[in-house]
């Protein structure tokens, strides 16, 4: 990826929230592993309206320029990039169907095979913690040991990738496996698939999901 395209890239994914109904107005994050640390959205502006120009530079101590205002979680997006050698990109939403279940405080456990793609047999769901604080970066961090997304206590769901695309699509796929899980349990008790259904499920996306 070319670096002087990366805020263009950032603010593109930004955008791309909002249009397919990760997030609206100014909920959720998107930032990009940068050579001196990350670029990151801006904190409480409309994800829509982001352009290059709005993204922000932050080093991995936490310093960013004095007239700019990184999002209030850059504390979760420097951890994960520190955490997770791979993570290039972390995409935070507050999408409704991972919201929804995050206020029941319950993961998404093995019902479909896709779940697998997270990285794990299961998806977690990080304990409660307010906003912009280091104690959530911290509860993030713990639940995505072994995994690539995560859902977030009455807040949301995170995900990370090799690129802003992986990241992006994982958050989709997420949000549409917290759906599905959802309907599932309207209707009745969903079958889990056991821990080799899973294994085999993993060891298939290992071979043919690289970039992730
Ligand atoms: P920011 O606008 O500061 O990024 O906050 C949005 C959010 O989702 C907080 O969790
Ligand atoms: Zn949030």
């Amino acid at each position: 990826m070319n670096l002087s395209q990366r805020p263009a890239q950032v603010a593109d994914v930004a955008r791309r929230t909002v249009a397919l109904g990760l997030n609206l107005a100014a909920s959720g994050n998107v930032s990009a592993r940068s050579p001196e640390g990350f670029l990151i959205t801006p904190s409480g502006r409309e994800m829509s309206g982001l352009a290059a120009r709005d993204i922000v530079p932050v080093t991995l101590d936490g310093v960013a320029p004095a007239e700019m205002r990184p999002s209030s979680e850059w504390r979760f997006h420097r951890d994960i990039y520190a955490a997770f050698p791979e993570a290039q990109a972390v995409v935070h939403a507050h999408s409704p169907f991972a919201v929804a279940l995050s206020c029941l405080r319950r993961g998404v456990p093995s019902f479909h095979y896709m779940v697998a793609l997270a990285g794990g047999e299961d998806i977690r769901c990080a304990g409660y913690a307010t906003f912009g604080t280091q104690a959530l970066s911290d509860q993030v961090v713990s639940a995505l040991q072994g995994r690539r997304a995560c859902l977030m206590a009455n807040h949301g769901l995170t995900a990370w990738g090799g690129s802003l695309e992986a990241a992006l699509n994982l958050a989709l796929e997420v949000e549409a496996l917290c759906a599905h899980y959802l309907r599932a349990c309207q209707a009745g008790e969903p079958v889990l698939l056991s821990r080799d259904e899973m294994a085999e499920a993993l060891e298939k996306f290992g071979n043919y999901r690289e970039e992730d």
